[in-house]
């Protein structure tokens, strides 16, 4: 334990960022005590020319305006959920962020689920681009097919197993993802034997459950009749992957390269590798994953976990019906976000595009030159307009325009600007946060929503079929 503590004073880790100190920062920022007046008063010209104002990142905030209010203290600003950072401590926060180095997507995400500041992805873009452990450790951009395998019907329903070891390391790991949540247990074994796992596996299912199906590869340790006869025991079924069917094992192997990613990281930087694998797990909980837009944490335990990185308080579900409903309102969110990011190679509204000529003779370019831009889409057809002229195709006609057309409103949502919607995501990344924001607008893909059930006061007594 000593040991431990001695090491957090070693380690250069960034300290946690309390809500104290952002009252006091906030306090201190000229700039955000002008945005308070102004979101207070209405007055932003006036505001603005208050002394200390930092004017560029005055007008990045006021571009927002629509989103932002004021906390019932009067100290802190917000912009929906999120906190807006002040200028001393935005530093921290991107370094917070980026402990476990998850590489430039991911460490957006998470800050973007607590924090916001102007200029906040450029700040986590140099951050990111001048760490080496993030740089060497961030596999080459290519996409991940999606994992067609049907969804748990809830967390901790189906889990699988992986196990992984550092090169140059003695220690094995096991990793037991939730296939449901995506949320990930990280336990060092001494073998891969049955003995050395299914005491590990035994602490971690004391710990969240029995699940209904374990999943794992035909090894050692799975093949045993000791580790059959603990499956019959605590009652799950065990199911084996051919590991000739790399995809059905995808997630956990680019979850394992994560894993080590960190691990590497913190060796190279000499620090302890299993506390650095800790703050990491961390962090990797409570981003939004790749595949659902969610935290794994938050569909795991249906509250989000609070991370070093400050957060406002918000009520949580508690009610055991209202969990349901919205573990089923998460899951069909995770069908739409799929189905979203299935799509997300593709274009989106407001962004400048080119369309494919139609009837070409040989010696024209495949694509017209004047640049579109899209204005609805529904499903693979995609409407796109130029000079009030307006184009519906499907989606593979169009792509990407490097310019947009004259005399076309560019997009004022600085959010998508932000997002550097034209980098693929890497394996480990998220497809962009605007994902999850069109969601709402696909069809709902489980069925008909299921309403909140309560009974009228008078039947309290009854029970609920
Ligand atoms: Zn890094």
């Amino acid at each position: 334990m000593e040991e431990y503590i001695n090491h957090i004073a070693a380690t250069s880790a960034p300290k946690a960022m309390t809500l104290t100190e952002l009252h006091n920062c906030t306090e201190r920022d000229a700039t955000l005590q002008a945005v308070i007046h102004a979101i207070r008063f209405g007055k932003w010209e006036i505001a603005r020319q208050r002394p200390g104002v930092n004017t560029a990142s005055f007008d990045r905030i006021h571009k927002v305006r629509g989103e932002l209010s004021v906390t019932e203290s009067g100290n802190l600003i917000l912009r929906g959920t999120r906190i807006v950072v002040p200028h001393e401590l935005q530093q921290r926060a991107v370094e917070l962020a980026h402990v476990g180095h998850q590489g430039m997507v991911k460490t957006k995400a998470l800050i973007r689920e607590k924090v916001w500041f102007s200029g906040i992805d450029h700040r986590v873009e140099e951050m990111i681009r001048s760490c080496m452990a993030c740089q060497v450790a961030t596999p080459t951009q290519t996409r991940e097919p999606l994992k067609m395998s049907a969804l748990p019907e809830r967390p901790w329903s189906e889990i699988s197993t992986d196990f992984g070891q550092v090169p140059g390391m003695g220690t094995h790991f096991m990793v037991i993802s939730d296939d449901f949540s995506r949320y990930v247990v990280v336990e060092p074994v001494s073998s891969l034997t049955a003995s050395a796992v299914i005491p590990v596996l035994d602490k971690i299912i004391g710990e969240f459950g029995v699940p209904d199906v374990v999943k794992s590869d035909n090894g050692p340790p799975f093949n045993s009749s000791a580790f059959s006869d603990y499956a019959r025991h605590k009652g799950f079924k065990h199911r084996k992957i051919t590991p000739l069917w790399p995809l059905a094992n995808a997630e956990a192997e680019r979850f394992m390269r994560t894993v080590k990613k960190s691990i590497k990281a913190a060796i190279a930087e000499g620090k302890s590798w299993n506390q650095e694998l800790h703050s990491f797990l961390l962090n990797y909980r409570a981003t939004p994953h790749s595949s659902t837009g969610i935290p794994p944490a938050t569909l795991m335990f249906g509250r989000a976990i609070k991370t070093t990185l400050p957060r406002i308080a918000y009520e949580q579900p508690q009610h055991d019906v209202r969990q349901k409903d919205s573990e089923s309102k998460a899951r069909r969110k995770v069908y739409a976000d799929r189905k979203a990011y299935v799509r997300e190679s593709g274009i989106k509204i407001g962004e400048p595009v080119l369309m494919k000529r139609e009837g070409m003779r040989k010696s024209d370019p495949p694509f017209c030159p004047k640049p579109l831009v899209v204005t609805k889409r529904n499903g693979s057809m995609v409407t796109a307009e130029c000079l009030g002229k307006t184009v519906t195709r499907n989606s593979s006609r169009f792509k990407h325009s490097p310019t947009r057309p004259e005399n076309v409103p560019t997009s004022s949502d600085e959010e998508e600007d932000e997002l550097g919607l034209h980098q693929y995501p890497g394996p480990d990344d998220p497809p962009p946060d605007t994902v999850v924001q069109h969601a709402p607008r696909l069809p709902e893909v489980q069925g008909r929503p299921q309403r909140e059930r309560r009974l009228p006061e008078r039947f309290k007594d009854f029970v609920m079929a």
